[in-house]
């Protein structure tokens, strides 16, 4: 338990200047929360530092030891020793030095080989070369966004070096005691879509994610007198959808320029969607809101959290991320106010169940008195299936079609549900080639430079045992018209796994256009099709699809080919979950805001839960501000 600093910044360095008297600190700075030493001292800066230790116990803060850049070896150097201590089979992709921070970062398959039996390699490495490695993992499948935004956070880092000091400054400057605390709600309330929540105190104003609204110009109600983005002290992301990341560069270009708190795959994967936001915006002839210059901004602000990691984002807020189950790198968002007066949990969205690829959504955390929980499926009628049959449905599907010489179509959205199929296919031992088509590729190169964020058994097979299911080689990768219209001729049975998961763009269509009349083929849904979407439409019956030809003609495709729609792979809770959840907290809550759903299903899960929990139960409209405390 760290306890909230009250005295100001300048008597707490003083404060870690005083109690280490023998060391040479030739600067002390802030990072975000954590309180980072540079020193010209060699043997303080390699030896194991009891000193720091127990200064950190005493400050209750993260103190962090680094070279002054004077006492650095030379970089080339430094690069032959590195590579002369870390074994070859570490596969050390990249090498970056970043003398700002007197760091370097090593990028490598197998970090635990850099780190060696219980840190031994990189002791060595640190003494030998007089600066401090950072390890990091290089994806499996090489990836594009994950090396370019590498790239742009190692660049930058002579602004970011005086950025995360700024934040500390600004967290530190100060705290009184919290007399009130009030959420307003800027999207996302009785509606799925624009997420945006405004959590402010006399000290802090705190927005909790910035979606939009897929396939609507509506976005969240940020030009309201409630919401001035230059008072705005800190900016959370709970996951990489779009309906809670796809606004987030747009506050950028509006004039925010403070910290964005999220978990790494959160960053890069929204990076992925949003640059393919811009994409589709411009595909279909509007103007996207924001830029590829705002997506790098929102980058170069950046501050990553790990799971359950507890760190100060205001004077009088401490924000957790813990594992929220629904998207590599989701989290459910817990805010600990005014040195434990209040908590609030932001559920975002989560899934109180083990999936293929993460564990059940946490719920470690000791107090949460006012909750805030998504919707999705709250209605009684929201019942799921169990995860195991949906799975083996899936697999029998794909099998029975390819044993009769079809192709099986699996629209589906680039992040998560892909993978989920992938890893389940996988999994069942299927034999047949399975073609990635869109976006999927990308997002997963991502995932597998983030195992740790899977569950344990993922874990274990990948990390441990080798084998990783996104390497399978029965998974090929396709992008271009050439390489789908040679499949097609081919006439080889196999799966096809595309974007758009609602048949609105993408691939997918191309390939349905394609496979539509051939009854030897199947079209198989397992994820939510909006009203009004082109899956929708084929799920209530549809027998003759609108396809535009190649001359510009539309024409009528029949429908032949077999439709099979999977409940039950979803990434949200069913209504039984998300009770399930709420009742295994720690502490009973006095109030449950409900948002993230239909309007309907908002109304009923938030009457529902007032039956079952009687404390306060609210299902605010949008733009309301409610009091917690
Ligand atoms: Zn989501």
């Amino acid at each position: 338990m760290i306890f909230m600093v009250e005295e100001k910044t300048t008597d707490l360095f003083e404060k870690v200047k005083n109690s280490l008297p023998n060391l040479d600190i030739s600067d002390i700075r802030f990072e975000g929360c954590e309180i980072v030493l540079y020193t010209k001292d060699k043997e303080f800066f390699t030896s194991d530092t009891i000193e720091i230790k127990e200064l950190v116990s005493k400050l209750k803060k993260r103190i962090i030891l680094r070279p002054d850049p004077s006492i650095c070896i030379d970089a080339e150097k430094a690069e032959k020793i590195i590579k002369k201590l870390v074994p070859k089979e570490a596969e050390i992709k990249d090498l970056d030095f970043e003398p700002e921070f007197g760091t370097v970062i090593i990028e490598a398959e197998k970090p635990g080989l850099v780190i060696g039996k219980g840190g031994e390699t990189l002791k060595e490495v640190k003494k030998e070369t007089l600066w401090l490695p950072v390890v990091k993992r290089a994806p499996v499948i090489p990836s594009d966004v994950v090396k370019v935004l590498r790239e742009i956070v190692h660049k930058e880092s002579a602004f970011r070096k005086e950025f995360l000091d700024k934040v500390g400054k600004d967290i530190h400057s100060g705290w009184k005691p919290t007399e009130w605390i009030r959420l307003t709600t800027l999207g996302g309330f009785r509606e799925v879509g624009r997420s945006a929540l405004l959590l402010q105190t006399p000290e802090s104003r705190v927005l909790l994610d910035c979606g939009i609204k897929p396939g609507t110009n509506e976005y969240p109600y940020l030009n309201v007198p409630e919401f001035d983005i230059k008072k705005l002290n800190a900016v959370v992301v709970s996951h990489a959808h779009l309906d809670h990341c796809g606004m987030i560069p747009y506050l950028y270009k509006i004039g925010y320029d403070g910290p964005l708190y999220l978990t790494a795959p959160t960053r890069d994967l929204m990076v992925l969607l949003c640059m393919d936001y811009i994409e589709l915006s411009q595909r279909e002839g509007s103007t996207p809101p924001y830029s590829t210059k705002e997506i790098k901004e929102a980058v170069k602000h950046s501050i990553c959290l790990d799971y359950d990691e507890v760190s100060d984002i205001t004077p009088d807020m401490r924000l957790t991320l813990l594992n929220s189950g629904h998207v590599l790198g989701g989290s459910v968002v817990h805010v600990h106010i005014g040195n434990g007066m209040h908590n609030v949990l932001y559920t975002s969205d989560y899934k109180f169940d083990r999936t293929a690829l993460f564990e059940p959504a946490s719920n470690k955390f000791q107090r949460a008195e006012t909750i805030i929980t998504e919707s999705t499926y709250g209605s009684r009628e929201d019942i799921m299936p169990k995860r195991q049959e949906a799975e083996s449905q899936l697999v029998d599907i794909c099998k029975r079609t390819v044993e009769r010489g079809g192709i099986a179509l699996i629209p589906s959205f680039a992040v998560e549900r892909s993978q989920d199929v992938m890893a389940i296919l996988s999994r069942a031992g299927f034999e047949h080639p399975v073609y990635i088509d869109g976006m999927i590729w990308d997002a997963t190169a991502i995932h597998t430079a983030y195992p740790e964020y899977f569950n344990r058994e993922l874990q274990k097979l990948i990390l441990q045992q080798g084998e990783n299911p996104f390497t399978n080689e029965i998974f090929k990768r396709i992008g271009s018209t050439e390489e789908r219209k040679k499949i097609l001729e081919s006439k080889e049975p196999c799966v096809v796994l595309s974007t758009s998961g609602m048949l609105v763009g993408g691939p997918s269509v191309w390939w349905l256009k394609n496979l539509a009349e051939d009854e030897k083929n199947s079209l198989i849904f397992v994820g939510y099709q909006a009203e009004g979407s082109l899956g929708k439409r084929i799920q209530k019956g549809w027998k003759e699809i609108p396809m535009e030809n190649s001359n510009g003609k539309t024409m009528a495709v029949p429908v032949n080919l077999e439709i099979v729609t999977i409940k039950g792979l979803s990434g949200h809770s069913d209504q039984k979950q998300l009770v399930n959840y709420l009742s295994r907290l720690k502490q009973k809550p006095e109030r449950i805001i409900v948002d993230h759903g239909e309007n309907s299903k908002c109304l009923e899960f938030a009457r529902t839960l007032h039956r079952i929990f009687r404390c306060e139960t609210l299902s605010p409209r949008l733009l309301e501000t409610i009091r917690l405390k």
